[in-house]
């Protein structure tokens, strides 16, 4: 509460996934909430996600999936995947978990979780003002006055910048910044080995490589697209990718080299040659590319290539399918449980607005909700 027996005051900046759980954890604290979102209408990306069923977290979430591990344990210790299903049933969303553990809504369209946000937050007296872009955050006295470009002028008590990536409104408060960058975006690659595979999917172990250290490994699908690869493997190989770095593909997971040989030299009595004598074992553009990459039929660089199949990096695909921005107001100057700036009492920034970002899965998601949540809770106090 603030002074007498007045209502605390918080303004959120930005009705995306961690300003929206913000706003209804607050206003559900009895705060009086105001979210200021700059476009026509809040959790517009929301609806884009999961490709549009929303993968909101992950069973197996977990600090390792981080950028900053030690910053996100302690939230993560006390609001792990359970809690956020809890806290999405209790406003009335019915979730269901996929065989890998993704988190996803029971109707299966990113809507479901957007519409039972803006109810909740409704149902607590949040008000939404829309087309507000905040364009600096002052402190006022004990409180804070946020302005907007539009020329709107906002008193609070307390203030969650949830703005997402790419914006840094904290600076002119003292507060440092990781540069930007995007992240979880397609890789481009060398073109001969992917030359004619566009479009092909395959299930396979990613082994990134740099000066022949392995970097990050992970097994999945790939996809294949003619500027290189993309598909949930190749989003987490491009956390950790540099241009110049090689990745090695193992085509055939469940056979190893000196069987797959074997197999190899049995077919050869067929008699079919160059990619005929694939047949079967994948789509026939990609045994075109095995037969390409191994200089012929012989079995054993045949087996090579499809137990070490190479594609250098070039540098991140199309950067404007990135999922995350990665960087953000470097997390030291934040209480890893509240989200609370230790710089300016009152402030508190969460989701991507902060220099976490997480691997695909529903991680990204699950740290704006955990972190809104958390933030929202605490300024309402
Ligand atoms: C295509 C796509 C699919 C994705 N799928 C998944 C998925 O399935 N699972 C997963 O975990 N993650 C997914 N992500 C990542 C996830 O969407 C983000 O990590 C998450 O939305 C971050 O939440 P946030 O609230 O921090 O930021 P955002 O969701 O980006 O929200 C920020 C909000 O602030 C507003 N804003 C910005 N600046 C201002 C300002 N100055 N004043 C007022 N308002 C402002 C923006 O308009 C926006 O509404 C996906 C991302 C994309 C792009």
């Amino acid at each position: 509460m603030t002074e007498g027996n007045a209502r605390r005051r918080v303004a959120v900046i930005g009705g995306g996934a961690g300003g929206l759980a913000a706003a209804v954890a607050a206003g559900g604290a009895d705060a009086e909430v105001i979210i200021l979102e700059k476009a026509n209408r809040v959790g517009k990306k929301l609806l884009k996600t999961g490709n549009g069923r929303c993968n909101l977290s992950n069973r197996h979430v977990s600090s390792e999936g981080y950028n900053r591990p030690g910053f996100v344990a302690p939230l993560l210790g006390t609001f792990g995947c359970d809690a956020l299903v809890d806290f999405f049933a209790s406003i009335g969303l019915w979730t269901v978990t996929d065989g890998e553990g993704r988190v996803y809504p029971r109707s299966d369209t990113a809507a479901s979780v957007l519409d039972v946000l803006r109810l909740a937050a409704a149902e607590r007296g949040v008000r939404e003002i829309c087309a507000a872009e905040a364009a600096a955050v002052e402190r006022h006295g004990r409180g804070f006055v946020v302005r907007t470009r539009e020329g709107g002028e906002f008193s609070a008590d307390r203030v969650i910048v949830s703005s997402g990536g790419g914006t840094a409104l904290l600076r002119p408060l003292g507060h440092a910044y990781v540069p930007f960058s995007p992240a979880l975006c397609p890789l481009r690659t060398d073109p001969e080995p992917i030359r004619g595979l566009s479009g092909l999917r395959v299930k396979c172990r990613a082994s990134l490589r740099r000066d022949g250290r392995e970097v990050f490994a992970d097994s999945g699908e790939l996809l294949f697209r003619d500027y290189g690869v993309s598909g949930i493997l190749a989003l987490d190989l491009s956390r950790y990718a540099l241009p110049g770095d090689e990745l090695a593909l193992d085509l055939l997971l469940e056979t190893d080299r000196a069987a797959l040989r074997e197999k190899l030299e049995a077919r050869r009595s067929l008699g079919r040659a160059g990619a005929e004598g694939l047949t079967g074992v994948f789509h026939r553009r990609i045994n075109e590319a095995l037969v390409r990459a191994a200089g012929g039929t012989d079995p054993g660089a045949l087996a090579e290539a499809m137990k070490d199949y190479r594609l250098r990096i070039l540098g991140p695909g199309d950067i404007h399918n990135a999922q995350v921005t990665r960087g953000g107001a470097a997390v030291d100057a934040f209480d890893p449980l509240t989200l609370e700036s230790r710089l300016v009492p009152g402030l508190y920034c969460v989701g991507e607005a902060l220099d976490i970002d997480g691997r695909c899965g529903g991680y990204n998601l699950h740290w704006a909700f955990a972190s809104g949540l958390a933030a929202g809770r605490s300024a309402a106090e």
